[in-house]
Parts: structure tokens; C-alpha cells; sequence
């Protein structure tokens, strides 16, 4: 136990599980009662929201309508049609998660304020169609006498047992939550929010990420509504109005966005408010928008978070390195990697404009030119963030054009980001574990049947140490990214592209921002890349840096190739020295 409270994460949790058992026990009058039992209800329907907006990052106003939809069927198939709990509950959670499914596809496709417009949208037609559909729904007074919970033809009396029942659901649903989100899956997401880009290009296929957290939040909501209806014995178009949204919100807010402890402290908090704050009548509102407000400005994560935050933190304890299994190897076609009349263009600007260039195995190339020469936008089409105008991509004889950048990835394509492109909040293992298990196409089912520890996550952790360790960190892998200074934080993101085994690796400007003794340090982790039989990709401005590395350089100038060649050749050509030249006397 005191082992338990000492470590960040538990310390809080045991906290407010002790509190949480005592409130009910204290307060048992029939009404706190029910009080409480909706606060669970709440808990429920926060936990599930916290999948899209906490952990998938994408402001979705549509946790109420899933809600509401949830209490209507449990509502009509119980009171018109006379079904049990069993046919009930699955069928509440049922139709949200296909309405989700269905309004997924071109719903989160939108960027975020259109998407939170969209969703919200979706909770008006339902509310609309509820008040049509008279003959179903009841209309504006909704459907009376909606029995309790009835299972086998035992009937669960309110109270006590049905606020146990309640709060065994939230028990329940807060261990798939943390499941879903405290291993492997939940280190994913963080990336996602971090950084969808480098997220896909890890490998991650973020549009199935996305989509599966909006479906957990339907199901987590469509469970609340059904206790909901059980518990107040009607339904109504309340359920399905915007302030049950707007309510989720708020709790969410407070409690904290990816914290399971958070939603249970969000819920029963903002639950019990008004029942505290009565004595203050019709000033109620204000003083709930200022403390709301006061939360939002002093604990931006949630009550939850901020005591994590100051809890003290045991050290992390950094796993055994271990050795990657060794990647089946690609039939070895030449070359490597093979572009041909390549295009790309921002509106007027030609940013690619034209490229073939192909690279043997095992080369290393550097890629020089300019500012604005269209370096980063090159690797940006090769590796499918970008949609070429025209030309073709091969690698290792097959064509790229049109697969996804995390398909790329996975085929043994990594890249490193020229802005730093890591999680801050994670350590510098967890940054490279979280792509080391992605590749290794862990999954729900992985993170689901883990019992206790996540084994996969555990394996992805010792291979990541494996890979820090060769590029050279020490003990500060096991400290947040965002602590580490700037050259040790481009090695992570090597190291995290590695993790994916690349036969091709595309670094943008590695060097940058180095100093001197970590610049020859990476160029030695370089050479060790190469002869591991590593081909890479090297755009770089730094010519001290570049010349012993490369066999080769191709220089470009807006948007096309103006010379390749051995490092001597390039450097000493006239078009490449003017390109150069040229900019600086515009710059100047
Ligand atoms: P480099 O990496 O060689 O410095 P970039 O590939 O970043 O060059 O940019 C090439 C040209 O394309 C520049 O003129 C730049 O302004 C333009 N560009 C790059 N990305 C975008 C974008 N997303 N939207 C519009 N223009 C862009
Ligand atoms: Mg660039």
C-alpha cells in the first residue's frame, strides 16, 4: 500500500477511491442516494468521452446525442415492448456505436472547429427527430413508467443496490478504459496528439485510432443513458439536449482529459455542485462559471492531473536493453529507392518541380540546397505526406504512389522530422517504445488481454532502451523529452525511427543545432547506421558535416536538380556555388 502511494500514479487514485467509498456511507438519505447514483451515470459518460476528446484530442459534441440515444432505446424497448435489462442495455449500447460508425466516416475527415460544428449538428437532428416521431418517442413529454433494472426476472429495487449496480458499471468500464489507455494504445494516442504527422509516419494508422475512440465514447455513452432511464423511470427530450453535452464537458474539463481517475472526480463534483452551492440560489450560475473558469486558468489538467503533477514521483526504472529481432530482409532490387518526375506545387510556388533521382543500397546521399529549395517537401512526398502532382516514387521496386504514409513506414521508410517532432511529456524511451510497438502492430486486442502489465509494451521498452543506447544516450532516456536538451533530443527522434527497422532512412536537417563534439558524435552514429546496412537520406546544410559522410550529393534550386555527383564535384560546381551565392546576396 505505501509502496503503492509513494509511486505518482497510485498515490491519488487510493485517495479518492477511500473518499469516494466514505461520501455514500456518510450521506444516505434516498435523495443523495440518488444523487450519487447519477454522479456515476455521469462518471460513465465521462470516462467514455474522455476516448475522443482527452485522448484522441478531437472536440466531438456529440457524447450527449450518443447518451440520449442510449436512454430512448432502453426507454421505448421497456416500457412499449416490455424488454428486460438483457435486451435492453446491449441494444442501448448498439445503436450509438452504429450511429458513430456511421456519421464517422465523413464527420472525422473534418478539421477540428468544422468537426465539433458537425458533431453538434448530429445531436440536433436526433433531439428533432425525437420531438417528430410522437407515436415512438412520446414527442416533448417522452415515455412514462420505464421499469427498473430487470434481469432474469429479478427486479433491482433503487437505493442501494441499483447506485451498486451503477457504480459496478463504472468500475467496470474504468478497467477497460485504463486498458485501452494506460499501456501501449494510450502512449499511441499521446503521440497522435503530439503530433498526428509523426504519428503516421511511425506507422500509426491514426484515421482507425480516431475512429475507434469516437465508437468507445458511443458505447460508454449509449450505457449511461440506459442506467439513466432506469434510474429516473422516464425518458425524455432532455436527455437529449445540449446541456447533458455541455455538463460532460465540464466535467471533463475539471476532472481531467485522460485521467480515469479525473472523470470519476469531474462527475461526482460537478454532480453534487449545485446540491452545495444552493444556499447561494439564483447567484448559482455565476459562482459555477467562476469556479469552472478558476479551474480551467489554475489546473489546465484536470484536478486529477494537478495532483499527479505535485504528487512525488518515483524515478522511473529504466528496463534491460534488448537486441531487435532481425527484419526479414528485402529482395534486393536496385535502386533502393527510385524517383521520377516528381512535382509538387503550393499554389504559385513550384516547391518540387520535376525531380528524378534514385538511390542504390547502402549509399549514403546527401540532399543540399538553398532555403525553400523544396528539400523537406521532396521527403514529405516520398513518404506520403504529400500527394505528388505528377511522377512516381519506387522503393525497393515497388511504387508508392497513393498508399499511406504509415503503409510507408511499415514497409521499412522512416524519417526524421527537421522540427523536432516528439512527445514532451513522454520520456525519451517511451517516445521510441511507443513506435517499436506500433510497428510491431500491437493492438486493442494486445492492450485488452494484457493482464496487469502490458507485455508488449514492456518488450517495446527494453528493444527502445536497445536503440538509445546505440545512438548514444545514457541514463537521461528515462527523463520527459521535453527535459532534454536539443541534440540529445534529435537523437530520440533517430532512434524512434529506427525502431521501425528502416532499410531506408530520410534524415531532415540532423544536424542542426548541434554543437561540434555532438556533431562528430552523430556522424560516427551515422556510419554505424550504414554498416548495418542503413541507405540514407541526408538533407543538410552543414558541408563539414556532410562531406565524409555522403558517397554522393544532389543539390536542388527551386524545386530541381541542378547537380549530382561525388561530394568534390558537387561542391566545386559553378550552378551549385551560384544557387548558393544567390541567395545570400538576396538575403543580404
Ligand atoms: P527546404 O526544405 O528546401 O527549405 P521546403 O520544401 O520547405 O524547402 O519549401 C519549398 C517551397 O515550398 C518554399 O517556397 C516554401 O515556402 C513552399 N512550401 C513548403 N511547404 C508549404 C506548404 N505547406 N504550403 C505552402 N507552401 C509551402
Ligand atoms: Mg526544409
Amino acid at each position: 500500500m505505501i509502496a503503492t502511494l509513494q509511486n505518482g500514479r497510485h498515490g491519488p487514485l487510493a485517495l479518492g477511491a477511500l473518499l469516494l467509498v466514505a461520501w455514500p456511507l456518510v450521506f444516505s438519505t434516498p435523495y443523495d442516494l440518488r444523487v450519487f447514483t447519477l454522479a456515476g451515470i455521469y462518471a460513465l459518460l465521462v470516462l467514455g468521452y474522455q476516448f475522443v476528446f482527452g485522448h484522441a484530442g478531437a472536440l466531438a459534441l456529440t457524447q450527449g446525442a450518443f447518451f440520449g440515444l442510449g436512454a430512448y432505446v432502453t426507454g421505448i424497448l421497456g416500457a412499449r415492448y416490455g424488454q428486460g435489462f438483457l435486451v435492453t442495455f446491449p441494444l442501448s449500447i448498439a445503436l450509438p456505436v452504429l450511429l458513430a460508425a456511421v456519421v464517422a466516416a465523413p464527420v472525422l475527415r473534418l478539421e477540428t472547429h468544422y468537426f465539433a460544428l458537425a458533431t453538434l449538428g448530429i445531436a440536433q437532428v436526433l433531439l428533432l427527430v425525437c420531438l417528430l416521431a410522437e407515436p415512438l418517442t412520446g414527442g416533448a413529454n417522452g415515455i412514462p413508467g420505464v421499469p427498473g433494472v430487470e434481469i432474469l426476472g429479478l427486479s433491482l429495487p433503487r437505493g442501494w443496490p441499483l447506485l451498486l449496480f451503477v457504480w459496478a458499471w463504472v468500475i467496470a468500464g474504468a478497467f477497460v478504459a485504463q486498458r485501452i489507455t494506460g499501456g501501449l494504445y494510450g502512449k499511441a494516442f499521446q503521440l497522435m496528439r503530439a503530433s498526428a504527422t509523426a504519428a503516421q509516419c511511425v506507422g500509426i494508422d491514426i484515421a482507425r485510432l480516431r475512429l475507434r475512440t469516437f465508437l468507445f465514447s458511443a458505447a460508454y455513452a449509449g450505457a449511461a443513458g440506459a442506467l439513466f432511464v432506469h434510474t429516473l423511470r422516464v425518458v425524455s427530450p432532455e436527455a437529449l439536449e445540449f446541456h447533458v453535452m455541455v455538463a460532460v464537458l465540464a466535467m471533463t474539463v475539471v476532472g481531467g482529459r485522460t485521467r480515469i481517475a479525473g472523470a470519476i472526480v469531474g462527475a461526482v463534483l460537478l454532480v453534487h455542485l449545485p446540491e452545495w452551492f444552493r444556499f447561494l440560489e439564483s447567484y448559482y450560475l455565476i459562482a459555477y462559471g467562476v469556479a469552472l473558469l478558476a479551474m480551467i486558468v489554475l489546473a489546465p489538467d484536470g484536478l486529477v492531473g494537478e495532483l499527479e503533477r505535485r504528487w512525488p514521483q518515483a524515478p522511473e526504472t529504466l528496463p534491460t536493453a534488448e537486441p531487435l529481432p532481425p527484419r526479414s530482409k528485402l529482395i534486393p532490387r536496385e535502386p533502393l529507392l527510385a524517383v521520377s518526375d516528381l512535382r509538387k506545387r503550393f499554389g504559385g510556388v513550384r516547391a518540387v518541380d520535376g525531380v528524378s533521382l534514385a538511390l542504390k543500397r547502402g549509399e549514403i546521399v546527401g540532399l543540399i540546397g538553398p532555403n525553400g529549395s523544396g528539400k523537406t517537401t521532396l521527403i514529405n512526398v516520398i513518404t506520403g505526406l504529400l500527394q505528388a502532382e505528377n511522377g512516381a516514387v519506387r522503393f525497393a521496386g515497388e511504387p508508392l504512389g497513393g498508399l499511406r504514409p504509415d503503409t510507408i513506414a511499415r514497409r521499412g521508410l522512416a524519417r526524421t522530422f527537421q522540427n523536432l517532432d516528439l512527445v514532451d511529456e513522454l520520456t525519451a524511451i517511451d517516445n521510441v517504445a511507443v513506435a517499436r510497438a506500433a510497428f510491431e502492430g500491437a493492438g486493442l486486442r494486445q492492450a485488452l488481454l494484457a493482464v496487469g502489465r502490458d507485455p508488449t509494451l514492456e518488450r517495446a521498452r527494453r528493444q527502445a532502451r536497445f536503440l538509445l543506447e546505440r545512438i548514444g544516450l545514457g541514463e537521461e532516456m528515462g527523463r520527459p523529452c521535453g527535459d532534454l536538451p536539443h541534440g540529445t533530443r534529435r537523437r530520440v527522434e533517430i532512434a524512434r525511427a529506427l525502431a521501425l527497422q528502416p532499410s531506408l532512412l530520410l534524415l531532415d536537417e540532423p544536424a542542426a543545432g548541434l554543437s561540434e563534439s555532438e556533431q562528430a558524435d552523430l556522424a560516427r552514429r551515422v556510419e554505424i547506421l550504414r554498416d548495418d546496412g542503413i541507405t540514407m537520406l541526408i538533407v543538410e546544410h552543414n558541408m563539414p558535416f556532410l562531406m565524409p559522410l555522403a558517397d554522393r550529393l544532389i543539390c536542388l534550386n527551386v524545386g530541381r536538380v541542378i547537380a549530382n555527383g561525388t561530394p568534390e564535384e558537387v561542391q566545386a560546381d559553378p550552378r551549385v556555388i551560384e544557387a548558393y551565392l544567390g541567395r545570400r546576396g538576396e538575403q543580404a
